[in-house]
C-alpha cells in the first residue's frame, strides 16, 4: 500500500493511556457511530481520491512532504482531547509541548535565548516578524529580494509598512550592490533575507547581509520557511554553508515545520532573539489566563486559538528524530539534495534539456532544449502533461528573462516576457532511490512531444 496504516494499531493503544487521565470522573460513554457516519466516512475518502499522489515517491512538485507517522499519530491522538494552544486554560500539556519543541528548533539555529511559538504557517509568523519590525521602526521600509515569498509584499500592505522589491542577481539570489543602493536611501527599518526561495530554491548571501548592517542599521529577518532545515545537512555548496553558519546573528527567523520538518499542515514558527519584544504582544483578556500565573501561548502570539495538536505532533516527531547534524532527519534531507544535484547532473549531460542554476538546496529548474523561449514554454507545459498522463508529477515554474538569460546566454532567441521551466521539489529521501525512473519517464514523455 501506498498510504501507511498499519501503524493504526499503535492509535488505540496510545488512546488507552490517554484515557486513564478520565480516572477517578463520573462515569460517561461517548457516543457510538453508526451506519450514517460510515456511509458519510466513505464518501470522504471517495472525494479524496481526487489529489495528485502526493506520498508517492513520481510525485515530484510542489512543495509537498508527507507528514511523518508519528507527527500523523500524535496529531491524532491529541485530537480526542482537541486542545487550544491558546492558553493554558485549554491546552495545559500541549502548551508545555509546544515551548519544548519550539526550544529544540531555536537550539538548531544556535540561539538558547529567545521569544518564539508556533503559527498556524509560515505567512502568519512572517506577519508577526514583520509586525515587530514596524513596532520598532514604524513607517520604515520593509526590504526583501524580488525571489522572495510573495506574501511580504501583501503583509508589508497589510501592516501598512512600505515595502521595497530588491533586484536578484544572477543565481536568484538577493543582489548586494542593488541592496545597498537602497540601504543608502536611509529609510529602511528591516531587510527580509530568504535562505531558500519558495521557487527556485535559491539562498540570499545572509553573510554579506550582515556586513551591511554594520553600515546601515536595520533589522535582519529570516524567511526560511522552505529552507530553515539545510543548516543541518553537511552537502551544502559555500555560499549556503556560509549563510546558514550566521544564523546566530539575525534579529528573527520563520521555519515552516509543515514544509520541511515532516508536519501536518498548521504549523509555522517563529522566533524573536530579543525576548522583549514581547512587550508588544501586551493584551489582556478578560476570559483566559486565569488557571495559571505561567506564560500563556497567548500572552505571546497575534493568533488566538491554535492547534494544540500542532504542537503535539511536531514534539514526537522531534522526540523520534531530533535536530542534529549528521542524524536520521538530517540525512533525510540531505538525501533529497543528493537527489536533487543528481537530476540536475543527467539533465546537464542530456542535449535534450536545458538547465538553469545548480541546485542550492533540493528544489530544480530546468526546460526542454528548443531554439526560442516562446517554443521552450509550450515544450514545458507540454511535458508536464504528458509527464503527468505517464504518473510523474511535476511543477512549472515562469523564469524571469533575466535569470534566463543568466542561464543560456545567447544559446537562446529571446521572444517572450518570461520563460516557463519545469520544477521540482524532491524533497521526499525516497526521491534519491527513483531518480533513474524519474527522468526515464520524462525522456519517453519528452519523446512523445
Ligand atoms: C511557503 C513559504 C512561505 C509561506 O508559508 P505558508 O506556510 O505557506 O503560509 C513564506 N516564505 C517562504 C520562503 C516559503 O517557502
Amino acid at each position: 500500500m501506498v498510504l501507511e496504516v498499519k501503524s493504526l494499531g499503535l492509535l488505540e493503544e496510545s488512546l488507552e493511556v490517554l484515557e486513564q487521565s478520565f480516572q477517578g470522573m463520573p462515569a460517561f460513554e461517548a457516543k457510538a457511530l453508526g451506519d450514517r457516519e460510515r456511509d458519510i466516512l466513505l464518501q470522504v475518502a471517495e472525494r479524496m481520491q481526487d489529489n495528485y499522489p502526493y506520498p508517492h515517491p513520481l510525485y515530484a512538485g510542489q512543495m509537498l512532504k508527507p507528514p511523518h507517522p508519528i507527527a500523523r499519530l500524535a496529531y491524532m491522538l491529541s485530537m480526542w482531547v482537541n486542545p487550544n494552544n491558546h492558553a493554558l486554560d485549554g491546552g495545559r500539556a500541549s502548551s508545555a509541548l509546544e515551548k519544548e519543541a519550539v526550544a529544540e528548533i531555536a537550539e538548531m539555529f544556535g540561539w538558547d535565548k529567545f521569544l518564539g511559538h508556533l503559527t498556524g504557517g509560515g505567512t502568519m509568523a512572517n506577519m508577526e516578524a514583520l509586525w515587530v519590525s514596524g513596532r520598532l521602526h514604524p513607517g520604515k521600509r520593509i526590504l526583501a529580494s524580488s525571489m522572495a515569498h510573495y506574501t511580504h509584499g501583501r503583509i508589508s500592505e497589510v501592516l501598512q509598512l512600505p515595502f521595497t522589491a530588491v533586484a536578484a542577481d544572477d543565481q536568484a539570489r538577493m543582489d548586494m550592490a542593488a541592496l545597498e543602493n537602497e540601504l543608502k536611501k536611509g529609510d529602511v527599518g528591516t531587510v527580509v533575507v530568504t535562505l531558500g526561495t519558495t521557487g527556485v530554491g535559491s539562498v540570499d548571501p545572509l553573510h554579506k547581509v550582515l556586513e551591511l548592517k554594520k553600515l546601515y542599521d536595520f533589522r535582519v529577518h529570516v524567511d526560511s520557511a522552505y529552507g530553515g532545515y539545510f543548516g543541518l545537512v553537511d552537502n551544502l555548496d559555500d555560499n549556503a554553508a556560509i549563510a546558514y553558519s550566521k544564523l546566530d546573528q539575525v534579529d528573527s527567523i520563520v521555519i515552516d515545520p509543515h514544509k520541511h520538518g515532516l508536519q501536518p499542515y498548521g504549523c509555522g514558527c517563529i522566533l524573536f532573539s530579543d525576548a522583549s519584544v514581547g512587550r508588544f504582544y501586551k493584551h489582556d483578556s478578560p476570559y483566559t489566563y486565569f488557571s495559571s500565573d505561567d506564560m500563556h501561548l497567548g500572552e505571546i502570539t497575534l493568533e488566538c486559538s491554535r492547534a494544540g495538536a500542532s504542537a503535539v505532533a511536531l514534539w514526537a516527531t522531534q522526540k523520534l528524530l531530533p535536530l542534529n547534524r549528521g542524524g536520521e532527519f538530517a540525512n533525510g534531507l540531505a538525501d533529497g539534495r543528493k537527489a536533487a544535484l543528481e537530476l540536475h547532473k543527467q539533465l546537464q549531460d542530456d542535449p535534450k534539456y536545458k538547465t538553469t542554476f545548480e541546485p542550492e538546496l533540493d528544489i530544480l529548474i530546468w526546460a526542454p532544449d528548443a531554439k526560442t523561449t516562446q517554443e521552450i514554454s509550450q515544450k514545458s507545459q507540454a511535458l508536464f502533461d504528458l509527464a503527468e498522463k505517464n504518473h510523474l508529477h511535476l511543477a512549472l515554474l515562469e523564469l524571469p528573462l533575466n535569470l534566463a538569460k543568466a542561464c543560456w546566454g545567447d544559446s537562446v532567441e529571446y521572444n517572450s516576457e518570461t520563460v516557463s521551466c519545469l520544477r521540482s521539489t524532491l524533497m521526499k529521501p525516497e526521491h534519491l532511490e527513483w531518480i533513474a525512473d524519474i527522468k526515464r519517464i520524462m525522456d519517453e514523455s519528452l519523446a512523445e512531444i
